[in-house]
């Protein structure tokens, strides 16, 4: 049985370091979308001087896409949140290329963990070039996400970056998705009903057709 790691501890004692320093640490964070950010919010403001990179071209189609990134900036904005997004070129196009070979796969398989490196791979780079501390994602949050698959990308995505530390996670972990809907609840925030790409679109579709 695979050894599952409690990447939120990892979190909490890389947190507990910082705590040490005087100042923040200088964090690039991979968000996809308002909702997911919320609680990992929480937990990095007072530790990290966070920059949000918006690279998201998995999500289908692009009317979802610019509206999952205006749910975030009208979160943003809500609570008082003067963080810089960058956002990336979208091309669902190009994306898919790599997906559609394992476009018949469920939720949480191989095509996930492509999906997962493709987008952290571009932000380490990011984070790379423009001298941040630490990368992360909020992707552990999800309750249909595997932070071991997340973070083991992420873990060896260092390695090819070594100037930029992966900042582990599992913010699903003390209750945080469920602390979660009670923000987006709060904020009345618009919360998607599939993961993103157009196969889990289609897959949703499919289920609400079946119904
Ligand atoms: S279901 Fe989500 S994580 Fe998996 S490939 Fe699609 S968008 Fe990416």
């Amino acid at each position: 049985m695979e050894n599952r790691i409690n990447f939120q501890k990892k979190f909490q004692i890389e947190v507990e370091n910082i705590k040490k320093s005087s100042k923040k640490a200088t964090l690039l964070f991979h968000v996809c979308c308002g909702p997911c950010f919320t609680i990992p919010y929480e937990l990095l403001k007072d530790y990290f001087d966070i920059t949000i990179i918006y690279n998201n071209s998995n999500i289908y189609p692009k009317q979802e896409h610019d509206r999952r990134l205006a749910e975030l900036k009208t979160y943003l904005s809500e609570i008082g949140a003067n963080i810089k997004i960058i956002e990336t070129n979208y091309d669902n196009d190009t994306y898919n290329l790599d997906l559609e070979p394992r476009k018949d796969d469920k939720e949480g398989h191989e095509r996930c963990r492509i999906c997962f490196n493709k987008r952290l791979k571009e932000g380490f780079g990011y984070a790379a070039k423009h001298q941040f501390d630490y990368f992360g994602t909020v992707m552990t949050i999800s309750r249909y996400k595997n932070a071991q698959d997340i973070n083991k990308i992420g873990e060896k995505l260092q390695k090819e970056y070594p100037t930029v530390k992966w900042l582990y996670a599992d913010f699903k972990k003390n209750d945080g998705y469920e602390k979660s809907l009670i923000i987006i609840k709060e904020h009345e925030m618009y919360f998607q009903e599939y993961c993103g790409c157009k196969y889990s679109y289609e897959a949703y579709q499919k289920k609400l057709e079946s119904k």
